[in-house]
């Protein structure tokens, strides 16, 4: 029986938005229903005996095209999540017997490792595992908490993951939390955890307002230029009145831009721990005074 073409569409999201003409042909989507939709625009075919909704993102159909599925930062990126930085090649996760594709402009990052398909995508365990692999810890790292964030895993999916990496990596795991604020929370807490602080972030502290980090009570960390986070206009005046503010109450804040905090981290760190040793020194003579 003929599959209405709307419905061959409808059939190709529900197996992930690209599928293989055997996947369409077990739920009863022929050949001539499928030409159909490809006439009336319902989907459209990527490669040889692969298909696609409209609206499937490029780098997905990128992936296809190479013979893969979209993996690593790529595959993390369609889904939202924190990224230390873009990465504008299409990370492809390859099946190790699978075979490249020939395709126009390809500056593809390949990883041939298996990972689970759906969709054209490799799972989000699998991405992170890649991106672990490509890109080193701190991006695995900020990547996991926002999936942890985004309950885009969940604790057994967690465990799970946590047993595919290698013993050394598995603290990163351990340490990560379901509740982080932003990429650069998860970043300023793994860095700064050899020097045992514990940024708090989102800080509502009275008259100053919210601050993005505290440190021992002591330190207000400000960050600006974080991507997503359009500093507002006339911000200048307000960051000079809130530290002022923060002064009176007894708290240093130090200002740091994204840039610096993420490129430049020695000279970050080192001015984050001298502050705090101030900070300690000076209560520390209030405490004996
Ligand atoms: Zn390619
Ligand atoms: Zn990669």
């Amino acid at each position: 029986m003929r599959t209405h073409t709307v419905e061959v569409r409808r059939w190709c999201e529900s197996l992930g938005g690209v599928a293989r003409t055997a996947e369409l042909a077990r739920v009863g989507v022929d050949r001539h229903s499928l030409r159909a939709a490809l006439d009336a625009g319902e989907v459209r075919r990527v490669r040889e005996g692969v298909y696609a909704t409209p609206d499937t993102g490029a780098d997905v159909i990128t992936a296809v095209l190479h013979g893969g599925t979209l993996g690593c930062v790529s595959r993390l990126q369609a889904e939202g999540l924190w990224l230390i930085d873009r990465d504008d090649r299409v990370h492809v996760s390859m099946p190790p017997t699978g075979r490249r594709r020939p395709h126009d402009d390809c500056e593809c990052a390949i990883h041939w490792t298996a990972s689970t398909n759906r969709g054209g995508m490799a799972s989000i365990g699998d991405a992170l595992v890649q991106v672990l692999q490509c890109q080193g810890a701190e991006h695995f790292f900020v990547a996991l908490e926002s999936a942890m964030r985004e309950r885009r895993l969940s604790r057994s999916e967690l465990q799970r993951l946590r047993g595919r990496l290698q013993i050394r990596h598995r603290h990163l795991v351990d340490f990560a939390r379901w509740d982080a604020d932003s990429g650069l929370e998860s970043l300023l807490r793994l860095r700064l955890r050899p020097s045992g602080l514990d940024p708090a972030s989102q800080v509502r502290i009275p008259g100053v307002g919210r601050v993005d980090f505290v440190l021992d009570d002591l330190i207000v960390i400000e960050v600006d230029g974080v991507p997503g986070h359009a500093d507002s206009p006339g911000s200048r005046h307000k960051d000079l009145v809130r530290d002022a503010v923060a002064s009176a109450h007894g708290l240093e804040t130090l200002r740091f831009d994204y840039a610096l905090v993420v490129y430049d981290w020695p000279l970050v760190e080192a001015a984050i721990l001298a502050a705090v040793d101030r900070a300690r020194r000076r209560r520390a003579r209030r405490v004996v005074g």
